[in-house]
């Protein structure tokens, strides 16, 4: 890192930190990339890259087993990673899980807890705007234990109707589950809001973080949430690891997920006891060089700095919207304002995976489909859309860049 801009300790440019991207390097169909599918997963920066390579060329040992020299080094590195990872969500490191991602955090909610604690009749509070890994895990839930699942609609504009919440509630309530930032709509739910009503009914908050805590300063500890699942591939790390944040009472009452080795306390031939948590939660060999590499991307976010990133995302975001909706035959989804880092929208009469397409043939990377939102979709009457989204590496050209292509798809369809 000692070439990086950011080690200079100085407030770099966002074009000069977009060089910390190796993939931004490139042309694609012989244009320079520009890089609009950060909600689907982010790219790497090269303190990250560096991190994984060295885990793997230096000390690539097993954690928590081995004595020698390798294998300490590897297990101070992860436990480092999960102290470093808790710290910026706002956590004590005890109550970070090393998870594979989103998916794998809230089944682990679902499995663990959700089927221990729930009975017939229990219900479930979900929004209609729910991404399926927090969605079908509770409809799996609901059916295990005879819970029912309860939609609160949204208001026209898309965001999260509080007195629709509130009126939802009832004393069969024991669940919520909603995303801190939808990745269709943009939108920010008021998690603090939905803490105070569920809690009043003791009832529990499960928040899917997949979309918020790569662009906004997070604290699980300041929102009071129960559960809180994030992954790390969206905010500048690795695929295949992430975080499940639980209070601690919550993650003493859940089950584990993986039963084998790492996660035990004591095993006889009839019976096992369990590690203390969070390593009862983190059965079999885990994602080492996906923690290390977690690590090195939260401290890279750090040195950017959360806030700078959160206004820098939403303000393009904002002026790609706004510039959209000028455009003929464009439909941008969701509120008009306080929009987090990603525009949806569909085109007038081209299928969205034909405006990826013509996209991609001047090097504009977005995403095409239903972003497995699809009760979201029959709720905005609408099969699919195209979705662009804002991270740190992207600038002013880039929205420039995006309606000058959306132009040449009007023109390429006869519009
Ligand atoms: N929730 C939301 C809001 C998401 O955007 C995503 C990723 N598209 C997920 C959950 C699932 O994340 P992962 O695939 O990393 O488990």
């Amino acid at each position: 890192m000692s070439a990086s801009p950011l080690a200079a300790g100085t407030t770099p440019s966002w074009t000069t930190l977009a060089q910390e991207f190796p993939a931004l390097q490139q042309t694609v169909n012989g244009h320079p990339l520009v890089y609009l599918d950060s909600a689907a997963t982010s790219l790497k920066p090269t303190a990250v890259i560096d991190a994984v390579c060295e885990y793997y060329r230096d000390y690539p040992s097993n954690v928590h087993r081995s004595v020698h020299t390798l294998a300490g080094r590897a297990t101070e590195a992860y436990e480092a990673a999960r102290t470093q990872v808790a710290g910026f969500i706002g956590a004590q490191p005890d109550t970070l899980v090393f998870t594979h991602g989103t998916t794998e955090s809230l089944n682990l909610v679902a499995y663990g807890w959700a089927r221990r604690h729930l009975q017939p009749g229990d219900e479930i509070l979900l929004t209609p705007a729910e991404h399926h890994s927090n969605l079908v895990p509770w409809q799996q839930a609901a059916r295990a234990t005879g819970a029912h699942l309860v939609y609160v609609d949204l208001t026209p504009e898309g965001r999260l109707d509080l007195a629709a919440l509130r009126a939802a509630f009832t004393a069969r309530t024991r669940l919520v589950a909603l995303a801190h930032v939808s990745n269709v709509l943009g939108t920010e739910n008021p998690i603090r809001d939905v803490v105070q009503l569920a809690h009043r009914q003791d009832a529990v908050v499960v928040v899917d973080g997949a979309q918020s805590v790569p662009h906004l300063p997070v604290s699980v500890s300041d929102l009071g949430v129960d559960f809180f699942a994030f992954s790390g591939h969206k905010m500048c790390g690795p695929t295949g690891i992430g975080g499940l944040y639980g209070r601690p009472e919550r993650l003493a009452e859940t089950d584990p997920l993986l039963y084998g080795g790492e996660m035990i306390a004591e095993v006889d031939r009839e019976r096992a006891t369990w590690a203390d948590v969070p390593y009862r939660f983190e059965g079999g060999t885990p994602n080492v060089a996906g923690a290390i590499g977690l690590g090195a991307a939260v401290a890279f976010l750090d040195r950017v700095g959360m806030d700078r990133i959160a206004a820098h995302s939403r303000a393009l975001a904002q002026e790609a919207a706004e510039r959209l909706t000028q455009l003929p035959g464009v439909t941008v989804y969701g509120p008009p304002t306080d929009r987090q880092a990603l525009v949806t929208f569909n085109c007038e009469g081209v299928h969205p995976h034909d405006v990826a397409q013509v996209l991609d043939s001047q090097g504009i990377a977005v995403r095409a489909g239903h972003h497995c939102a699809q009760p979201l979709m029959q709720t905005l009457a609408i099969q699919s859309s195209a979705r662009a989204s804002f991270y740190l590496y992207n600038t002013r050209e880039d929205v420039d860049r995006l309606v000058d292509g959306l132009r040449e798809v009007g023109r390429y369809f006869g519009r």
